[in-house]
């Protein structure tokens, strides 16, 4: 069974997906390391966000390994080239790198076809902004996730100060979100916006546990 979870960036679809895979045990794949490890990889290396060449041969000649925890399917370190890259791929430069670089049509080809792959034996919670509409239109449950940008910016400077690193100015963190929505929503190839048969969840005023929940109940009914 795949279940797609798309949404705007700090809608909260990580920390859902997460424990949603974890309540149904299905595994869990986080598209957006994928997005940042080739940003993350290009930064290092002073690849141009435009040379989709460059940027193709990156996103098809390494691998972006996800690591788990003994006996969890939910991953949660991911390295690239043999480097972890857990952390590196969340800091601020990397935020602002990876819309542009995730908008490269060649590169977005390359990683689908990982995505597919790695899909393709198991039951998962896939989450990113093209899951339900581009990666698997036919998914057996779509969500997309919603929330106002400033929860998500408050929510997201929680994040960031939990883990001690980025930003935690909810101001700074509203304006980047803002205008990483729009590069994510206006791009030519799989632009974010909602399956047409996507279950929409505003989780403005609901707690994890509430929409976790509602995710999982709808998951059992729509079991094939
Ligand atoms: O989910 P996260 O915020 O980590 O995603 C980082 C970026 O990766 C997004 O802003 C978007 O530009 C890109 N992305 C994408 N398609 C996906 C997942 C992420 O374009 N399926």
């Amino acid at each position: 069974m795949i279940i797609a979870i798309d949404g705007p960036a700090g809608s909260g679809k990580s920390t859902i997906a997460k424990q949603v895979a974890s309540m149904l045990g299905f595994h869990y794949l986080d598209t957006g390391a994928m997005y940042r490890c080739i940003a993350n990889y290009a930064l290092e290396n002073g690849i141009a966000f435009d040379d989709a060449a460059a940027l193709e041969a990156v996103a098809r000649d390494i691998p972006v390994v996800f690591s788990h925890e003994p006996g969890s399917p939910v991953a949660t370190g991911v390295s690239f080239g043999g480097v972890d890259v857990t952390d590196a791929i969340r800091t601020p430069a990397v935020d602002k790198a990876v819309s542009p670089v995730s908008a490269v049509p060649e590169v977005r080809a390359a990683l689908v076809e990982q995505q597919r792959r790695i899909a393709a034996h198991d039951d998962i919670v896939m989450e990113g902004r093209d899951i339900g509409t581009v990666v698997f239109p036919h998914a057996d449950l779509k969500i997309f996730l919603t929330a106002s940008p400033e929860e998500r910016a408050r929510r997201r400077a929680l994040q960031n100060a939990e883990r001690g690193f980025g930003d935690t100015d909810p101001a700074v963190i509203l304006e980047g979100l803002i205008a990483r929505d729009k590069a994510d929503s206006t791009r030519t190839t799989s632009p974010l916006k909602p399956a047409a048969d996507a279950h929409e969840l505003d989780t403005t005023h609901m707690s994890i546990d509430e929409v976790c929940d509602a995710i999982v109940k709808m998951a059992r009914e729509a079991r094939p």
